[in-house]
C-alpha cells in the first residue's frame, strides 16, 4: 500500500492545490507539488544504485522549513528511517542521537554546514548529503510527477528521542502505521481542512511539532507557516500582521485616544510583509508564559490590538506539559477568549486524550477524553506498594491509576532496547505511560496527575501530586512566575515535599509566609517543607522542567 500522507499529497498535486509549505526563512511558499517532485528527486539521490534504504537511519540536520519536510519525506519514500536531531542541542547531544540510532547518513542544510564537519570528524567520516536552497528550488520546479511509494506500513519510519525529563533521551520507533494512526485521529478530533494555516513554532523532533504541527496539515492539505524558531515578539508581531479588523466600537469612542492606537499600528507594522491569516497555534505552557509577558510589556494603549489578533485562531492548543490554571486564565482574558486546547500524549503513542473541541467542553485542569480508536485504561495496585497494577479504576471517579494505551497510535519498540520495550508492555499488550491520572468528580474528564516517578511524591504515607501543588502556586498570589515541586528522599517521611520557585521581578518570598498561605489552599501534607528560590528553571529543549537536575541541586547544597 501506499502512505497515506504521500497519496493524499499526489491528490494535491493534481488537484494543484496551493501552498504547502510557507518557509519563512527561505522566504518562500511551496506547494504540494514542488514538496513531492523535490520529495521524489531526493530520494533517488538518497538511493544511488539501490532500490531500498531497508530500514536504514538516516539523521536530519535542517532548519524548520521546506527543507526539513524533504528530507523526512524522501527518508520515508527511499524506505529509511528518518532520525531527525535536535537542531538547538549542543554537539554531544545530537552525537548521542548518531551513535545510538547507529545513523548511517546525515542530511543536512548549508544553516547547520558547520555543525555537519564536526559531526562527520567526530563520526569517522559518516556520509552527508547537504540540501541547499537553491538546489530545493530547482528539484521543487522539476514538476516530477510522483509514481505511488508502495510500502510496507508496517516498517519502522522514525525514531524521536523522548525529551529526557526523567533520564537519557530513549529512542521511540514508529512505523508508517503508526504514524498515520496519530495524525489521522487528530485530523479528525480538531476538525482540520485544507483552509487551515497553522504557524508552526516548535521543534521538530519530538511528536508535537512533527506530528501534531506538521504531519497533520500536510496530511489534509493546509497550509503550514513553519518559523525557525520561538520569539515572542516576533509571534505577535506576526499575529498583528494579519488581524482581523478590531471590532467596531459599542460606545462613543474618544475620537483622540482611539485613533492614535490605530495610527501606532498602521506605522509600526507598515514594513511586516502582510501575510494570510492564521487559524491554529500549537505550544507548550512556557510559551504561553513567555506570549503574556511580553503582551504585558507592551503600551498599555496597544494591547487591545494584540488581543484583537488572537481572534484569526480557530483554535490554541497547549500540551507537553500540564497547563497551570492561572496561565490559562491569563491567556482567555488577553486573547479575546481563546480557550487553551489541552491534550496528553507522548513520544511513545502520539496523543491520547484531548479536550473536545467545542469551547465549553473545555475542562480546566483536565485533559478530556480518550481520542478515537485510542483505548485508555488507569490501572491502580491493588495491594498499595506491591508494584502490581491490576485493578482498573477507570470507571471510577476520583481514583487515581497508572495511565495504560492501547491502540494503532502506539509505537513499536524502544530502538535497540528490547528490556526496556518489554518493561513497558504489560501481558496484556497495554503500554504503561508511568503517568499517573484520575476521572474527575462530575463528567469523568481525565486529569493527569503527574509522572511516577517524579511527579508523585510519597510523603508520609500520603501520595502527593506535584502538579497539583504547582497550580496552587501559581494562583495563589504569592509573587511565583515558575515552579517546580519535586520529592527529596528523607528518612522519616519518605519523601519530602520541595519547591524551587522563580519570582516575579522584585518580589520576595520566605519559607513561613509561603507556608502560611499555602495552607489555606492545600491539605497541609502537601503543602512544600523545603523552598529554594532560582533565577530559572532548568527545561529541556521542550520547556519542561528537568526535575531531576533540580533534585540534585538540594543534593548539592546540603
Ligand atoms: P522522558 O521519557 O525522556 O523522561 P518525557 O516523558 O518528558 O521524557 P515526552 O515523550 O516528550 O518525554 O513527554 C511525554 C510526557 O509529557 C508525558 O508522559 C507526560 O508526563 C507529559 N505530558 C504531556 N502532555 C501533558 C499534559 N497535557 N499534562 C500533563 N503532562 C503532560
Ligand atoms: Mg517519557
Amino acid at each position: 500500500p501506499n502512505i497515506p500522507l504521500f497519496s493524499n499529497a499526489i491528490t494535491y498535486v493534481q488537484q494543484q492545490k496551493g501552498p504547502a509549505i510557507d518557509d519563512i526563512r527561505a522566504d518562500k511558499a511551496f506547494s504540494y507539488s514542488e514538496l513531492v517532485s523535490a520529495t521524489c528527486l531526493l530520494r533517488e539521490k538518497l538511493l544511488g544504485n539501490t532500490e531500498d534504504l531497508k530500514e536504514q537511519r538516516v539523521a536530519i540536520l535542517c532548519p524548520s522549513g521546506f527543507a526539513y519536510v524533504v528530507a523526512q519525506w524522501a527518508v520515508w519514500a527511499a524506505g529509511g528511517v528518518a532520525v531527525p536531531l535536535c537542531t538547538t542541542h549542543p554537539l554531544p547531544e545530537q552525537l548521542y542521537t548518531i551513535q545510538d540510532s547507529q545513523a548511517t547518513l546525515i542530511i543536512g542544510h548549508p544553516v547547520f554546514s558547520d555543525r555537519v564537519n564536526e559531526i562527520t570528524k567526530e563520526e569517522g567520516g559518516i556520509p552527508s548529503i547537504i540540501i541547499d536552497d537553491e538546489q530545493l528550488l530547482e528539484w521543487g520546479k522539476a514538476a516530477i510527477v510522483a509514481k505511488t511509494f508502495d510500502m510496507d506500513l508496517e516498517r519502522r519510519a522514525m525514531i524521536l528521542y523522548t525529551s529526557g525529563t526523567t533520564g537519557k533521551p530513549k529512542g521511540v520507533v514508529t512505523t508508517h502505521k503508526n504514524i498515520d494512526a496519530q495524525a489521522s485521529v487528530l485530523v479528525e478530533a480538531w476538525y482540520w481542512s485544507d483552509t487551515d494555516r497553522i504557524h508552526h513554532i516548535l521543534p521538530l523532533h519530538h511528536v508535537h511539532g512533527i506530528i501534531n504541527a506538521l504531519t497533520c496539515p500536510l496530511y489534509i492539505g493546509a497550509i503550514v507557516e513553519m518559523h525557525q524558531k520561538f520569539d515572542a515578539n516576533q509571534v505577535w508581531d506576526r499575529w498583528l500582521s494579519s488581524a482581523p479588523p478590531l471590532p467596531k466600537p459599542t460606545r462613543e469612542i474618544n475620537e483622540e485616544t482611539e485613533y492614535d492606537n490605530t495610527t501606532t499600528h498602521i506605522e509600526k507594522h507598515q514594513h511586516t510583509p502582510s501575510r494570510p491569516r492564521l487559524s491554529i497555534f500549537m505550544s507548550v505552557p512556557t510559551v504561553y508564559a513567555k506570549l503574556i509577558k511580553q503582551y504585558q510589556s507592551y503600551p498599555e494603549a496597544e494591547r487591545p490590538e494584540y488581543s484583537n489578533a488572537c481572534r484569526q485562531f480557530r483554535f490554541q492548543v497547549s500540551g507537553s506539559a500540564s497547563l497551570p490554571t492561572h496561565l490559562r486564565d491569563t491567556w482567555r482574558k488577553l486573547s479575546n477568549g481563546q480557550v487553551l486546547l489541552e491534550r496528553y500524549g507522548m513520544t511513545e503513542i502520539g496523543m491520547a486524550l484531548s479536550q473536545y473541541y467545542p469551547i465549553s467542553e473545555r475542562v480546566e485542569g483536565t485533559v478530556g477524553f480518550p481520542l478515537k480508536g485510542v483505548e485508555v485504561r488507569l490501572m491502580a495496585e491493588s495491594e498499595e506498594g506491591s508494584g502490581v497494577f491490576d485493578k482498573d479504576v477507570t470507571d471510577l471517579r476520583d481514583a487515581p491509576g497508572m495511565v495504560q494505551i492501547k491502540g494503532p497510535n502506539v509505537f513499536k519498540e524502544y530502538w535497540r532496547r528490547p528490556e526496556a520495550t518489554e518493561k513497558e508492555f504489560t501481558k496484556d499488550g497495554w503500554f504503561v505511560t508511568g503517568d499517573y491520572g484520575m476521572r474527575t468528580n462530575q463528567q469523568g474528564y481525565f486529569r493527569i496527575l503527574g509522572r511516577a516517578s517524579v511527579d508523585i511524591i510519597k510523603t508520609g504515607g500520603e501520595k502527593v501530586s506535584a502538579l497539583e501543588i504547582e497550580r496552587e502556586f501559581l494562583s495563589a498570589s504569592l509573587g511565583v512566575h515558575d515552579v517546580a515541586v519535586v520529592g527529596l528522599p528523607d528518612p522519616e517521611w519518605g519523601q519530602r515535599v520541595a519547591a524551587v520557585v522563580v519570582l516575579d521581578d522584585g518580589k520576595s518570598l520566605d519559607l513561613e509566609t509561603m507556608r502560611k498561605v499555602m495552607k489555606t489552599r492545600l491539605a497541609v501534607y502537601k503543602v512544600p517543607q523545603l523552598l529554594k528560590i532560582v533565577s530559572e528553571l532548568p527545561k529541556n529543549a521542550m520547556g519542561k522542567v528537568t526535575k531531576k537536575a533540580l533534585i540534585k541541586l538540594f543534593e548539592d547544597n546540603q
